[in-house]
């Protein structure tokens, strides 16, 4: 895919294409994390700073999972705050309002359109039930007007990466693009993990979406990426199971709940195929009465085990510090209370102090991250979630086919 070093963007309309959604308060507006918008300052600088008139375009707050649909109103002026320049706000997408500024722009301008997800086509609602091509998607309103009025389309969203939707598949068809800085340096860091096979790579695989560690842990293990896997959450409980252990009823009970028993046999199969690779907990954590009690696996109660033990985290810690570079995606339990964070954070912290490259994926991971004050201790924190998973699950992500189509396409 092309970069932003490959392309004259000089007195240019850019179409950039970003991914901005936050979390939001919606009683004050005000917007509760900023990183994503952080990250973004350097394409929109690198833009604006070349003589670029850049046209930001973004979604906030999705149709299906969160309900936190807002106005880009407060991207502005966050954005506006960090790069010390006005990015001016259009309440409006693809309206008289919208062309009119954009037409009027002069080289070094900055402005962000409304949230694109007011547009029903950009709605994920949208994408699953009428599944558009990308020659479709080339034909809606959305990408038939702006591709008009722009001469460039950079996509710096690898975030959304994995969305099959018009604003970030289509306009490569149209327009010459490129990937932004942000996403450059997000495929870089991923692809020095999948690439450097030479070197001693670990997972750390947790958390609670256990079909994405599934997914991630076959193909890591198949393609040679990884050497070990240190499993804990919810994803260490169901290999346990899948081994053969008793965790209790009530452990036992939750993964069923949640529809994660299903896939019990593939699981034993892959346990026993990687058996010297996947590294199960040794004893885990449950509360009782008030109290955390550990106990080692095979004597464990009829319990709901929440963290990972002591000594498991005496064997992962040492893993780690021997590694060449760890990439983490999901707690090794529920940090988000005292009795059962010890197993996060003390994995957290060895993470920390190892001379490995680390490399940390996934909302809960980063909120953990954040809560120990570690942030700049490690590596790289990803951006990316969803996309992040299906990159390292060895699926092709639909915007870097579009991109990398897009790219034959051109003049
Ligand atoms: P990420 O957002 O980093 O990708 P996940 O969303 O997969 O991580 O998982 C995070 C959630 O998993 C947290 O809310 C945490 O409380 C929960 N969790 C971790 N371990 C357990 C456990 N043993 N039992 C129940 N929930 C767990
Ligand atoms: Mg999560």
């Amino acid at each position: 895919m092309r970069t932003l070093d490959d392309i004259e963007v000089k007195n240019k309309t850019v179409l950039l294409r970003v991914d901005l959604n936050e979390p939001v308060n919606r009683e004050t507006g005000e917007l509760t994390n900023i990183h994503r918008i952080r990250q973004s300052i350097k394409t929109i600088k690198e833009l604006t700073d070349k003589q670029a008139k850049v046209v930001i375009l973004t979604h906030q707050g999705s149709d299906i999972e969160y309900k936190n649909f807002y106005s880009t109103k407060s991207h502005a002026k966050v954005l506006s705050q960090l790069l010390n320049k006005e990015i001016t706000y259009i309440p409006d997408i693809i309206g008289p309002y919208a062309l009119n500024t954009i037409q009027n722009m002069k080289p070094g301008e900055a402005v962000i359109l409304e949230n694109v997800r007011y547009l029903s086509e950009e709605q994920t609602l949208f994408e699953k039930s009428l599944k558009l091509t990308h020659a479709q998607q080339t034909k809606t309103i959305l990408v038939q007007t702006l591709s008009k009025l722009a001469d460039i389309y950079v996509n710096d969203a690898f975030s959304a990466a994995h969305r099959d939707q018009p604003s970030l598949c289509a306009f490569p068809y149209l327009l010459p693009s490129a990937i932004g800085r942000q996403f450059e340096q997000e495929i870089k860091e991923i692809n020095s993990l999948i690439f450097a096979k030479s070197k001693n790579t670990v997972f750390v695989l947790g958390g609670a979406k256990i079909d994405d560690a599934l997914d991630i842990i076959g193909h890591i293990l198949e393609n040679d990426i990884c050497n070990t896997v240190l499993t804990g959450g919810l994803v260490g409980n169901l290999l346990l199971i899948a081994k053969g252990y008793n965790i209790g009823e009530q452990s036992r009970a939750l993964l069923e709940k949640r529809g994660f028993m299903r896939r019990l046999d593939e699981i034993k199969a892959i346990v026993e195929k990687y058996k010297n690779a996947i590294l199960t907990p040794i004893d885990l954590a449950c509360v009782r009465e008030g109290k955390r009690v550990t106990h080692s696996i095979d004597k464990c109660s009829d319990a709901l085990y929440v963290d990972i033990g002591e000594e498991t985290v005496k064997q992962y810690d040492a893993v780690i510090q021997n590694a060449d570079s760890v990439f983490v995606n999901g707690p090794m339990g529920i940090f988000e209370e005292t009795l059962s964070e010890y197993g996060t954070k003390a994995i957290w912290e060895s993470l920390s102090n190892t001379k490995a490259h680390t490399i940390i994926g996934g909302g809960d991971s980063l909120t953990a991250t954040a809560k120990y004050n570690l942030e700049t201790k490690m590596d790289y924190l990803c951006t990316g979630g969803g996309a992040l998973i299906q990159y390292l699950s060895g699926k092709k992500l639909p915007v870097i086919k579009a991109l990398e189509e897009g790219e034959k396409n051109d003049i």
